[in-house]
């Protein structure tokens, strides 16, 4: 039998200083078209747990990288094993505070893109859009022979009943559907075939060792152009596919903001540093930038 769900620490909710929501809102008052980055750290409050502590560092193995997905078959069969136990938590995540106060702001014509390096979809669920995943979706899965694309919720129950027994062992669920799993039984994980061709299916999303789509990192170095500022939200920047927005916010003469609980790898270049929730610095940001809006209309 399975055991419970762990359960899920969230980051504390304690409230941000005022002088840095002070300084936040000037921020965003001075940089009418911000270039928005979020990383893990504004869905751990949704249930999807970070990869890395605050500083830095990993807080479990390493994600499978493209090399061992594509090299290997027992690979395959513990990337797949893992996701079936960790796709629950994904699939039924819902957006949180941060997620909406961004959108809100988008809304408010404040976000000029919105770039994420997360592969849940809760931007777009919350209503923010124009979403460049920088990083592809979970939600999806394609043939690497055909290209044919499936949806990741319609592969779940196919999982399921070829693995019975995998199903129902523990796992901790982890931020790219991925998970902890203390099973042995992976070696005989049965995984689906393409049902076009039979070929090998891989989730949309981009692996460690796998390179951002070209047309994508384009896209958002156009925005990056059209924009005033950066605001970095919850992520530590320590891959180079988000870090180098903030390098080239920096050649291109526009100032970076962060909010984020931990170090990130940009703080040297910084302009401002938030180290607080996201969710909760976000929505006081929102409710400020409110207020201000009607005493001035
Ligand atoms: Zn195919």
């Amino acid at each position: 039998m399975s055991d419970p769900a762990p359960l899920i620490a969230v980051n504390p909710t304690a409230a941000p200083e005022p002088a840095a929501l002070d300084a936040l809102q000037d921020f965003v008052e001075r940089h009418p078209r911000l270039f928005v980055l979020t990383g893990a750290g504004i869905s751990t409050d949704s249930g999807i747990p970070g990869y890395r502590d605050d500083n830095g560092a990993w807080k479990r193995s390493p994600p499978i990288t493209l090399q061992e997905f594509l090299g290997s078959e027992s690979w395959r069969r513990r990337y797949w094993a893992r996701s079936m136990i960790g796709w629950p938590t994904v699939g039924l995540a819902q957006p949180n505070g941060a997620h909406r106060a961004l959108a809100q702001l988008d809304a408010a014509g404040r976000v000029g893109a919105l770039v994420t390096q997360n592969v849940d979809g809760l931007h777009q669920r919350a209503g923010s859009r124009d979403v460049i995943e920088l990083h592809g979706s979970i939600g999806l899965v394609h043939c690497l022979d055909c290209g044919a694309q499936y949806t990741r919720a319609s592969l779940q129950p196919q999982l399921v009943a070829r693995n019975p027994a995998v199903a129902g062992a523990f796992a901790e669920p982890a931020a790219d559907g991925d998970a902890h799993l203390e099973f042995d039984g992976t070696n005989a994980f049965d995984i689906p075939a393409c049902e076009a061709c039979g070929g090998m299916l891989k989730p949309s999303v981009v692996f460690f060792g796998e390179n951002v789509p070209r047309e994508r990192v384009a896209a958002a170095s156009a925005a990056l152009d059209a924009a005033d500022a950066v605001l970095v939200v919850g992520s530590s920047l320590m891959v180079y596919s988000g870090y180098r927005f903030c390098a080239w916010a920096q050649q291109r003469g526009k100032p970076v903001a962060a909010i984020n609980l931990g170090k990130t790898r940009a703080d040297p270049l910084l302009a401002l540093k938030v180290a607080a929730p996201c969710a909760a610095t976000l929505e006081a940001l929102v409710a400020r930038l409110a207020a201000s809006n009607a005493s001035s209309a």
